[in-house]
């Protein structure tokens, strides 16, 4: 049977960078929806127009056109064994959609670790943050900046403050989120798939707390 884990948390919780740290360890394709739709973007498809207009408000893409990019996405062969699913679900009918495409790849939703922090933390964290241009690895202008200013320590491409991670529209993707994801955190919590993890620690420390309580489920 396929697993899937599904990340939740609000922007700037770490969540990406937890994501992409526990494909590497879990062995599991990282499927990040915003990832999806930014790569949508930069190809200039329908999609990524449509997208665009939602993502420059801090808005969520409507559920119809997210739902069947992550099934697209999901049936490619390198999720066979599952997925870390980041940033999808974020609403109940992404959720409902999700549990009823698994059910056709033979998989479930294993594990839901919930990220999270107060608002004032999330607000610094987002709109210090600086992403690489070519694989999307994430910095951040105090906490964690790359060697070099602007150059992406692991591939060498240009580092970029993505525009929904400017202040305002941080603040309104934040708002956004509590508003329409954290009936997630009871629907997953309801079956018994939640484990909840404190994102203010270190990186390392939030990594770690994530790795030993995937052993113990
Ligand atoms: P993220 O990189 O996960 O913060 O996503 C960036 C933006 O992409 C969000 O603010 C939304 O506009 C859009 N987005 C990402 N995932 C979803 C989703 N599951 N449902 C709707 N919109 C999404």
């Amino acid at each position: 049977m396929a697993t899937y884990i599904v990340l939740l948390g609000p922007p700037g919780v770490g969540k990406g960078t937890q994501a992409r740290l526990l494909s590497e360890t879990q062995k599991l394709a990282h499927v990040s929806s915003g990832d999806l739709f930014r790569e949508n973007l930069k190809n200039q498809t329908d999609l990524g127009k449509l997208a665009k207009s939602y993502m420059d408000k801090g808005e969520l893409v409507p559920d119809d056109v997210t739902i069947s990019m992550i099934r697209d996405r999901i049936s490619r062969p390198d999720c066979e064994a599952g997925a870390i699913l980041d940033g999808f679900p974020r609403t109940p009918a992404q959720a409902d959609a999700l549990e009823i495409m698994l059910k056709e790849f033979h998989g479930a939703v294993n594990v839901v670790p919930y990220i999270t922090a107060a608002e004032n933390i999330l607000i610094e964290r987002a709109s210090g943050r600086w992403t690489c241009r070519a694989q999307g690895h994430i910095y951040h202008e105090k906490f964690n900046p790359p060697k070099q200013a602007r150059v992406c320590d692991v591939d060498g491409s240009e580092v970029y403050q993505r525009d929904d991670d400017k202040v305002e529209t941080v603040t309104k993707r934040i708002r956004v989120y509590f508003d329409q994801t954290i009936p997630l955190v009871e629907y997953y919590r309801k079956e018994g798939k939640l484990i909840e993890i404190d994102g203010t620690q270190a990186v390392e420390d939030v990594t770690k707390v994530l790795l030993a309580s995937l052993k113990k489920k």
